[in-house]
This record gives C-alpha cells, structure tokens and sequence, in this order.
C-alpha cells in the first residue's frame, strides 16, 4: 500500500516521513520493505515479535477507557532510530534476527476477544512499519467493536493516516523534543515538525482520541525551551484537555552514560505544562507519585487514583467528574468518534526527506 512505482524499477514508499526510494533489492530507512524487481514487499506482514495482554495505562493511555485490558502487538524494525530506545531488541534489528510469531488479523482479533480485552495496541515498536497489518487488523476489530491504538513516534504521513483513519480510535503520539537539534541528536531525523501536522490531523479530521509522551532525558530535551514549547503547541493546537505524560528516562542502548531522571525535573516538567493552561499533566515510571493520578480540574476532586498498573476509579460519571460534573476529556464505553463534516486540518507534512 502506499508507494509507487518509478522509473528503473525504484519504488516511492510513502508510509512514513522518510518518503524512501529505494533502489531494486534495496531496503527502505525502517529495513522492513524491500524492493524486489520493481515491486515494494513488506517483510514482517503479520509477524509479532511480542504479544501481551496490557493494562491500556501502560501505553500510556489514561483517558481512554481507564482500566480496561488490551491486547498488545509489536513487530521488528523502525523507522526512527533513536539512542536511548526502550525496544531496541525489536527497533533496531533486520527481519529474521529474532524468533517471530504469526499473527493473522482474524487471530490478533479472535485473541482479544478469549482474553476479554476491550481493543488492540501496535506498539513497542512503531505500527507504521507494518501499516497494511495494522490496517486490516483495525478494520476487523471495528467490525467486532474493538477499540483501536496506535502507539506511534506519530512519523507517518498524512496519507497514511488518513488511510487508516476511519479505523483507528486513539493515537498516543511521542513529541520528543521541540528543536531540529534534539531530534536530529536523538533520533536521527531532522524534518520532524511533520508530526506535529499529523497529530493535528488525528485529532481535527479523525477526531482520534490523542494523549501525548515526552520522555524527558537530562541535558537533552530538558531545558525549559523544549517543554515550554512542547506544551504550549499541545494547549494550542490540540486543546488543553489533552493529556500530557512527562515520563522518567532511565539509561538505555546507546545512553547509558545519562543518569536517570530527577524527580524534581520532572515536577518541574509538569508545573510547565500546567502553567501553559493544560489541564492534566502525568508523571510517567514514578509509581507512587502523586502525579499520576487524575484530579478534575474544575472541582479539584481525586476522580481516578493510580499506582504503578493499578487504577481505581473513584469519581467518574461516564466522562465527567461525579462531583461537580466537569467534561475530563475521558474516553469510556458508548464514546463513539465524530469523522463527519468538513475540518480544518494542517497542509501535508514535508516531503521527500530521504533517498
Ligand atoms: S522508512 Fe518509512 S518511507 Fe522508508 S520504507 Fe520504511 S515505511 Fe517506507
């Protein structure tokens, strides 16, 4: 899906921001689609590297619906390819490195029906490199009014989002920094303002339920610029209910030499957040914190109480706040998206990063 075929037997991927063409035998950036005689295949079509049944908080989703069970799925290969990756086992090598598991769409789906979970996750590592997977998984799963998630470093491009749009009801999306520096240093990438478009296109053409994820690494994406930056595009362009997870970095692949997170930084994260107007803030791997839970923002009142996996919650009425009836922007059972009617949505993201 979604390339073309050019001149001399190249092929134009445009699943992902990269916009790879790829020479015949060749691989694109992601290593998981390869030109062979002119046509582009996808190596890891229905291939998991990992299956798990998550709570849906770990993704981290915490405004969609809170407390249910999902069904988890990852495959190998990336199209980011970032030094302090929490999944390079799977990120970052070739297809056939690791034991996989078939998957097909009708067992991914009949699989999360056995093990009662609400709906399925891509995740661990980025859905997009196995987009035709995804996409005919989430078009079952509609069909057995399954939620959908994708777990994305939100790269994709607006076709490809709009491809799957219709079938995809949450997007939790990294923003990993806020400077053409930070992401060329982090992941090697350096027209990455596309994902922001994307994003505004998840929520304001699709009307995707959006959360987002900045891990905050010291001395890289710290500095009160970046988060300032951060959250001020989500309150403008996301609105200020959207959920905002500043998470601890802990030394990974190729940063070991990074110490982990500071609390204190952290809790300086979320003052920003909330200074800029956005009305939930988490802390992300500090169980126990006070920061992960969800206040109503009107009334003050503890309205879902978490620790580390475990969620009670102990002041909804549906979406809103029992309390004071406050709408939290939480997605629960009879949410259903509005996709009809013309929106205001941002151009195409940039092409043609990558040959
Ligand atoms: S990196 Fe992106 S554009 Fe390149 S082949 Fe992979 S999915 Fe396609």
């Amino acid at each position: 899906m979604l390339y073309e075929k050019l001149q001399n037997s190249l092929v134009h991927c445009h699943v992902c921001q990269w916009r790879c063409i790829i020479r015949p035998g060749k691989l694109g950036v992601c290593r998981m689609r390869q030109n062979k005689d002119g046509v582009l295949y996808v190596l890891n079509y229905g291939f998991a590297s990992s299956v798990a049944v998550d709570p849906i908080e770990k993704k981290p989703l915490f405004h969609f619906y809170p407390g249910s069970r999902v069904y988890s799925l990852g495959t190998l290969g990336c199209n980011f390819h970032c030094v302090d990756c929490q999944n390079w086992q799977i990120a970052c090598v070739d297809f056939g490195q690791r034991e996989l598991e078939q998957v097909s769409a009708a067992r991914a789906v009949a699989q999360t029906r056995q093990h009662k979970c609400r709906g399925i996750a891509w995740t661990y590592n980025e859905p997009a490199i196995w987009f035709e997977y995804t996409y005919d998984c989430a078009r079952l799963a509609k069909e057995h009014n399954l939620y959908t998630v994708y777990v994305t470093n939100g790269y994709m491009t607006p076709e490809a989002l709009d491809t799957i749009g219709s079938h995809l009801d949450a997007y939790r999306v990294d923003i990993k920094g806020f400077s053409d520096a930070f992401y060329r240093k982090l992941a090697k990438v350096s027209k990455w303002r596309g994902i922001l478009d994307v994003a505004e296109r998840a929520l304001k053409k699709w009307d995707m339920h959006i959360e987002v994820v900045t891990n905050v690494v010291p001395t890289m994406n710290d500095d009160d610029e970046q988060l300032t930056g951060i959250a001020a595009w989500i309150r403008d362009h996301l609105g200020e209910v959207t959920p905002w997870h500043v998470t601890r970095f802990y030394p990974n692949y190729q940063l070991m030499n990074i110490p982990p997170t500071p609390v204190a930084t952290l809790e300086k994260a979320y003052n920003i957040g909330k200074k800029a107007g956005l009305k939930f803030v988490y802390l992300g791997n500090v169980p126990g914190h006070d920061g992960e839970n969800t206040d109503c923002h009107s009334c003050g009142r503890q309205v879902i109480k978490r620790l580390g996996y475990q969620t009670d919650i102990v002041g909804l009425e549906g979406s809103r706040c029992r309390y004071c009836g406050a709408d939290l922007n939480i997605k629960t059972e009879g949410w259903k998206r509005n996709i009809s009617g013309p929106r205001e949505v941002p151009e195409a993201a940039p092409k043609g990063n990558h040959e």
